[in-house]
């Protein structure tokens, strides 16, 4: 079967103005394509009725599923259910069973029914002969619509009211409506590889991109890989692909856990932090580090992570060189002839940070102007490594693409150890 179609619809001025930031649209859209939908496109559309039924029109011709937020409430400004009803060429109802709800919720508060301004029970109103469901987070309910070749849905746009009515009625109404089975969903993390160099040599794997939807995004340092299959049969087809990219790239890259969410629904953490965080835990190795150019920005993402203080045990943020001297004991000739930012004094930095702390591991960073030194002391009595990196671009990006490398150091020595170990 082939997937349906979703547009999703992001209504309101405050969102068109750039004043609200939208919440529900990477909500929707991440909800929607874990069930089996396909997203065919996110549009902003502010509150004005004519425009509002004019897109709604557009939209329910052109897609299976069309999710529309906000502009349900009591308000002059909401004009979602009217210029609906118009889209679809019904009549606009009052809900009882949701009038009753916000009836008895108003008498709460106000002492009789005649202090209930009437405009209140605007948000009542739904989609004439709609499946309503009820909102159990607020008040106003959503109107589903059968429209024969699909689904219409208008929900409210309070974030938390929205995703409450997803999760207890909607989701399933879609599952069912549509038959949808949930995709698998890979993804990987290649970590300091440039795009298109790693690109082509995905391309040499030989997916099938008919049965495997693939795709790579760059951030600083790292690419994630995508890659998903939609049909149930396909799914054993990315664990091939996982085989042949642990071959192709090694310990370069790692895989975060499967899927988009957490347990708890919040989207799922892919972090290289969070990989280095479980290798640490699991290993209970600890580490310190001794920063110069970035500043403690390594010890600031280790300590990011809950939990943090069963691993971390502190940070030499050595920017002159007496304090390189007198808290990591790098000899003042040696500063002195190699200069700060050196090989020697990168290695000496890691050594002395890792004894001084009696950690298992110590990480040393000393860099100037995009030329980097990166150092590991390892669990060992020598173990240590040096590289020197260029990064380009501007100081922050500079700084992150130092941190991001040296927490990669870490992972691949944890992951090293962890595999000696098993
Ligand atoms: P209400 O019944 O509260 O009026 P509603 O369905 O009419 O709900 P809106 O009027 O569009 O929704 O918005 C209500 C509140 O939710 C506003 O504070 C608005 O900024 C916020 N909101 C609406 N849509 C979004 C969105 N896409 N992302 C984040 N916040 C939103
Ligand atoms: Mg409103």
């Amino acid at each position: 079967m082939t997937r349906p179609r979703a547009i999703i619809c992001l209504t309101g001025s405050e969102l068109t103005r750039g004043e609200t930031r939208d919440a529900n649209g990477s909500f929707l859209a991440t909800e929607l394509t874990m069930l089996g939908v396909h997203i065919e496109e996110l549009r902003l559309l502010p509150d004005d009725g004519e425009r509002l039924e004019e897109a709604f029109r557009e939209l329910t011709a052109r897609a299976e599923i069309v999710v529309i937020s906000g502009g349900l409430g009591p308000t002059a400004d909401d004009l979602t259910i009217a210029s609906l009803a118009r889209a679809l060429e019904r009549d606009v109802t009052i809900d009882e069973t949701a009038r009753e709800t916000m009836r008895r919720k108003a008498l709460e508060r106000v002492p009789s029914e005649n202090e209930i301004p009437g405009n209140f029970y605007k948000q009542a109103e739904v989609v004439e002969g709609a499946r309503v469901l009820q909102n159990p987070a607020g008040l106003a309910p959503a109107s589903l619509v059968e429209t024969g070749r699909g689904l219409v849905v208008a929900l409210p746009g309070v974030p938390h009211e929205l995703r409450a009515i997803f999760h207890e009625h909607l989701a399933g109404e879609i599952t069912r409506r549509f038959g949808l089975t949930p995709p698998r969903i890979l993804r990987a993390k290649l970590m300091g590889q440039p795009e298109s160099w790693a690109e082509a040599r995905i391309q040499r794997l030989g997916i099938d991109t008919e049965k495997i939807e693939y795709g790579i995004s760059a951030r600083p340092g790292e690419l994630l890989l995508k890659f998903i299959s939609h049909a149930e049969k396909e799914h054993v087809l990315l664990d091939e692909i996982r085989r042949a990219l642990e071959a192709e790239f090694g310990d370069d890259l790692f895989f975060p856990p499967e899927g988009l969410k957490e347990p708890a629904g919040e989207p799922l953490d892919i972090s290289l932090m969070r990989r280095v965080h479980e290798l640490l835990v699991s290993s209970r190795a600890s580490i310190a580090t001794a920063e110069s150019c970035t500043g403690g920005l390594i010890a600031k993402r280790l300590t990011d992570q809950a939990g943090s203080s069963r691993y971390f045990l502190g940070s030499v943020v050595a920017y002159q060189n007496d304090i390189k001297t007198s808290m990591l004991a790098v000899e003042p000739r040696v500063l002195e002839r190699e200069g700060a930012v050196s090989r020697p004094v990168c290695k000496a930095m890691a050594r002395a940070v890792k004894k001084n702390f009696s950690a298992t591991y110590g990480i040393s960073v000393t860099g100037i102007v995009g030329l980097v030194y990166l150092g590991i002391a390892g669990p060992g009595e020598d173990a240590i490594y040096v590289e020197k990196k260029v990064f380009v671009g501007k100081r922050d990006l500079v700084r992150a693409q130092a941190a991001t490398r040296a927490l990669d150091l870490l992972r691949r020595n944890l992951e090293a150890e962890a595999s000696e170990n098993s």
